[in-house]
């Protein structure tokens, strides 16, 4: 479970072929970094992995399964985007809820599993505030809330500290480390900060014009240039 496999994975939009036939083996929880430049393709691939977008050629499979457009809104996979997107006029708890109400958890357990999530991005308690009264960093933990509270096999992560400052982003880093390897969930995270990469990664896929121009550990990547 949350094993991920890209095999020769492709996409074009007209003439622009955003990603090049990438091949990638991700382990169960792994810590699996998308590494490159604005518009080399990286949210293109994680929104494949997702099944929010269509291959154009290849295949993407999470935990043994193959990613199809019928199978997208299953439980294997939650996405956190770069801009937080809470509803604001609903509760830290509403907004965390969301999703649970969708997978059809009952009240009960969705009370239960919205306490646990809400701790262990450390707002314990904050279900009843707005979401409007939040700070930034509050905010992203409640998106990470929403995530983590349906307990997925893969949490796909499209640069999700970007719009933080510079030392909530560093605090962030090391929470969400945290929370890895707590849970043993497989994290796919895009970025274009490398040292953002090298902090939290366990492989960095480096990608360049839509193609991995290499992967390894920071080690292997950085150590023997
Ligand atoms: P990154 O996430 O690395 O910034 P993207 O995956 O967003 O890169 O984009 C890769 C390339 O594909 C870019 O040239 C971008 O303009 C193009 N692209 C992405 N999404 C679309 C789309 N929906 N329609 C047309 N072109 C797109
Ligand atoms: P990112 O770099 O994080 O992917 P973008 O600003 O490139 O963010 O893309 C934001 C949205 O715009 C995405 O949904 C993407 O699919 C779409 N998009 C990106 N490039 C193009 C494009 N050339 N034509 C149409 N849609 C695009």
């Amino acid at each position: 479970k949350g094993a991920v496999q890209l095999e020769n994975l492709r996409k074009e939009y007209g003439d622009t072929v955003a990603v090049d036939g990438i091949d990638l083996d991700i382990r169960p929880g792994e810590f699996l970094t998308l590494l490159g430049p604005s518009g080399c393709g990286k949210s293109t691939t994680l929104r494949m992995i997702s099944g929010l977008e269509t291959p154009t050629d290849g295949d993407v499979f999470i935990s043994g399964d193959r990613v199809t457009p019928q199978a997208a809104n299953k439980r294997n996979t939650s996405m956190v985007f770069q801009e937080w997107a809470l509803f604001p006029h609903m509760t830290v708890g509403e907004n965390v809820s969301f999703g649970l109400e969708m997978d059809g958890v009952s009240k009960a357990e969705r009370e239960t599993r919205i306490e646990q999530a809400l701790e262990m991005v450390e707002l314990p308690g904050y279900q009843d505030r707005p979401a409007t009264e939040l700070s930034g960093g509050q905010k992203q933990r409640v998106a990470m809330a929403r995530a983590l509270v349906r307990e997925p096999d893969v949490l796909l992560l499209d640069e999700p500290l970007a719009s933080l400052d510079r030392k909530l982003r560093q605090h962030m880093q090391v929470e969400l480390k945290q929370i890895q390897e707590e849970l043993g969930t497989t994290f796919i995270y895009v970025t274009h900060d490398q040292e953002e990469a090298l902090t939290m990664s366990d492989r960095i896929a480096v990608i360049d014009s839509g193609e991995i121009a290499q992967v390894g550990t920071a080690n292997d990547l950085y150590e023997h240039p």
